[in-house]
């Protein structure tokens, strides 16, 4: 039994299908998923699928590429969300410094206002690192969080450990299938097993064998045995071991 990290369940990719993709995905052993938001205004819908399919937890956060969409007044509206209790975790947040189009300056705002509102309610965080790992981890040493997820990790080995010693797992998927990621394969490969959870990332990140194609929670189920082999142990304790971390990251229930 595995259980998917990160997808993103209300992409419109799956409007025509999406409960043929989480059927499929349970079909194959993925029977577990987590949703993020990526902005106030899918904050709702996320909510509603999380409900409406079994096994689902959901996270509801303002993503740093959408905060060009957001105002400052979003970080009320989270809060109230927030207040629900229905959310597992605040994200997805965090700083990309690949996408130019973002303000640097804005991005750390609302990081930070969200740091303090997972410090507020006492939740977990799902991170996006997207090359600004050390930048995430300085304002994580500011406004320290009870840990949570890095999403699709692409960092150095100390970067990880400064991850894992903030009480951090890190999410594997899609990035690791490819044979000229070497980086994301030695770091699977080698960290500690207790410190790593496997996501989809869906629509998004597909893996190697389907470049060109919608991802899918069901590819969870490979990207485990990705993982096994990288590391040369047996797909059953890739799948106990991160199931165990992902419920440890996120407070989900057994
Ligand atoms: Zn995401």
């Amino acid at each position: 039994m595995f259980i998917d990290t990160h997808l993103h369940l209300d992409a419109v990719e799956f409007d025509a299908d999406r409960a043929t993709v989480v059927n499929a995905a349970q079909h194959v052993g993925v029977t577990r998923f987590v949703l993020p938001a990526v902005e106030i205004a899918n904050c709702a819908a996320v909510r509603e699928l999380s409900n409406q399919h079994p096994g689902c937890a959901h996270a509801f956060g303002i993503h740093p590429l959408y905060v060009n969409r957001a105002e400052e007044a979003d970080i009320e509206r989270l809060r109230g969300l927030l207040a629900e209790g229905t959310a597992r975790a605040v994200g997805e947040i965090g700083l990309d410094a690949y996408e130019e189009e973002t303000d640097p300056a804005y991005q750390d705002w609302f990081f930070i206002e969200q740091l303090k509102l997972a410090r507020e309610f006492d939740l977990p965080v799902i991170l996006h690192t997207r090359r600004a790992q050390d930048r995430v981890l300085k304002y994580l040493r500011r406004h320290p969080v009870r840990g949570g997820i890095a999403h699709a990790f692409n960092g150095s080995v100390q970067q990880a450990q400064a991850f894992i010693d903030r009480g951090f797992k890190l999410g594997f998927g899609g990035a690791m299938t490819y044979a000229g990621s070497t980086r994301i394969r030695a770091l699977a490969a080698s960290l500690p097993l207790r410190a790593i959870v496997l996501e989809s990332d869906a629509p998004d990140i597909p893996p190697a064998w389907a470049a060109q194609a919608r991802n899918e929670p069901a590819n969870v189920a490979q990207f485990a045995r990705v993982l096994a082999e990288l590391r040369g142990i047996d797909v059953a304790t890739v799948a106990a071991e991160t199931r165990a971390n992902a419920i440890q990251a996120l407070g989900l229930p057994d």
